[in-house]
């Protein structure tokens, strides 16, 4: 199936093309014709499934050929409210992207900077806005934004905006929108919850579910080490010397322990940054691109902050500690192999979370294959006990010191960087 037989129309298909996308994507394929038809649609479905392009395509096929009924200053016609603001700055490059001969207008809104230059884009007028909950009630009740004139609505990632707490601000949102439009809803997971919040947006809509969580988890490689706590920061030293890591994201629980990190792996000499809710959007923003251009090895992220970042070509995701909702493990893989490319997953588990462990499996319905011929195997089992920290294999015990006293860290690192430059 071509986006031709989809019915897009010339200007789009252009943009698509340039973009090198020859076929469109299942959610893509499901998606489009539903909503070009200006039916509702209840979308299943991650980021790294051309989720965006399944949403942006159609509504900007529907603008661009209603265009012609519109005179004066243009009318936020399309909103998309998503949680985070790297997401929103995503979609908001994509409706550029695939817009870029519409001669359709979009620009972008989030919190945590000056307003000033959103509400100057916003006051030229723009067709799409995407927008973060906060900085679009907050701008609404400043009346620089209507949501009069709404016609198509999209809330994406569901789920992440209850994790978040903006349940109250959807609802708000909700109730500003003309009744006569078209929704859309995404989530990748359906809780009760969510379907509930999916009634209160949608009328009669048509279903798309695309890559369960198990298909996903299923075309990532995946790998355990069982680790101590105290052990973990030297295993992640162990690997970035020793496998052939061209760019890693790396996950942690916490904030802290994102900076943590970060501190730790610049003390090796291995260049890090960490991207999460305390730092500014402009922090964020830098480190995402630092990390894009290959200028630092390693970054560091929050489940919340990571959620939706679009970074190609990334060969590696370290849990370095595995998450507490089962969940969560497949968006964290799912970030690398993303649109087919394959991509290895390497969890880190200690004895305290080995329950979470026994989630994951389940959700997954696969075991995650073992190393245990690495320096730090912990034997421990699911209890700590207050072994020594060198309490690692006998054979680890020697080699344990070995890599954050190596200066070949560096070299070796910038070794690899310098082969990863040269297949670009
Ligand atoms: P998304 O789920 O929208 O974040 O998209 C994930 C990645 O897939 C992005 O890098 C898109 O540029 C890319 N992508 C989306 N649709 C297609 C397609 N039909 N062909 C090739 N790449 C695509």
């Amino acid at each position: 199936m071509t986006f031709k037989d989809l019915e897009i129309i010339e200007p789009i298909l252009k943009a698509l093309q340039a973009e090198g996308y020859t076929h469109p994507t299942p959610i893509q394929q499901q998606s489009i014709p539903i909503l070009l038809k200006g039916k509702d649609l209840l979308g299943c479905a991650q980021t790294g499934t051309g989720k965006t392009a399944a949403f942006g395509v159609p509504i900007l096929q529907q603008l661009y050929l209603n265009k012609h009924h519109e005179n004066g200053k243009r009318r936020v016609k399309a909103l998309v409210v998503t949680p985070t603001r790297e997401l929103a700055i995503q979609i908001a490059e994509s409706f550029t992207t695939y817009g870029k001969f519409t001669g359709i207008k979009n620009t972008v809104i989030f919190g945590g900077v000056s307003q000033n230059s959103q509400t100057n884009a916003l006051s030229r007028g723009v067709d799409i806005l995407v927008a973060t909950p906060g900085r679009l009630l907050d701008l609404i009740n400043q009346r620089y934004i209507s949501l009069d004139h709404i016609e198509h609505f999209v809330l994406d990632e569901a789920d992440q905006m209850l994790d978040m707490g903006f349940i109250h601000d959807i609802k708000k949102i909700i109730a500003l929108l003309p009744s006569k439009r078209q929704s859309l809803f995404f989530s990748a997971t359906m809780h009760p919850t969510i379907v509930d919040l999916s009634r209160k947006i949608l009328g009669n809509p048509e279903k798309v579910s695309v890559q369960p969580e198990q298909t996903t988890a299923e075309k990532v490689g995946q790998s355990l080490y069982f680790v101590a706590k105290a052990d973990k920061i030297k295993l992640l030293i162990h690997l970035l010397q020793t496998e052939s890591i061209h760019s890693l994201l790396v996950f942690s629980r916490t904030k802290h322990g994102a900076n943590k990190i970060v501190k730790l792996l610049d003390k090796a000499e291995i260049s890090a940054e960490a991207i999460h809710g305390n730092k500014s959007q402009n922090a964020r923003q830098k480190a995402l691109s630092n990390f894009k251009s290959g200028e630092t090895d390693v970054l560091v992220a929050t489940d919340i902050a990571a959620r939706g970042i679009d970074i190609d070509e990334l060969s590696h995701v370290v849990n370095y500690d595995l998450p507490n909702v089962p969940e969560s493990y497949v968006h964290r893989i799912g970030r690398t192999g993303r649109a087919g490319a394959s991509g290895l997953a390497i969890s880190f588990c200690d004895g305290e979370e080995r329950a979470f462990l026994r989630d994951i499996e389940k959700l997954i319905s696969q075991k995650i294959p073992v190393v245990d011929d690495h320096p730090y195997v912990d034997e421990g089992g699911e209890v700590i006990s207050e072994k020594p920290k060198s309490r690692t294999s006998k054979q680890g015990s020697s080699r344990a010191k070995k890599p954050s006293e190596s200066s070949g860290a560096v070299n070796r690192n910038k070794r690899r960087r310098n082969n990863w430059k040269k297949k670009d």
